[in-house]
């Protein structure tokens, strides 16, 4: 019942070899990622990956809760959410 062939016994060393190699780089492609990610961002340090994640302070946007709807808005340039008391113009 052993139907083993040279092919299949080559084709699953195959499959093997490039699983393994895809593996191993994933592993440097993210490893290489880290370090940009370290010494890319000078001064912001010590937050590795949490750092590298954040977005950039230009990026970020304040926003503030909506007393009347409780909905968040950004603080520059908020809008109504459209009930009558919202204290924001649109
Ligand atoms: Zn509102």
């Amino acid at each position: 019942m052993f139907g083993f062939s040279l092919t299949k016994i080559l084709f699953t060393l195959a499959v093997v070899v490039i699983v393994w190699q895809g593996y191993k780089w994933l592993g440097r492609m993210q490893t290489r990622r880290d370090a940009i990610a370290r010494e890319g961002a000078p001064g912001t340090g010590r937050g590795g990956r949490a750092a590298a994640a954040a977005p950039s302070p230009a990026e970020v946007e304040d926003m503030v809760e909506c007393t009347v709807c409780g909905a968040f808005v950004p603080a520059r340039g908020a809008v109504s959410c459209g009930r009558g008391e919202c204290p924001y113009p649109g």
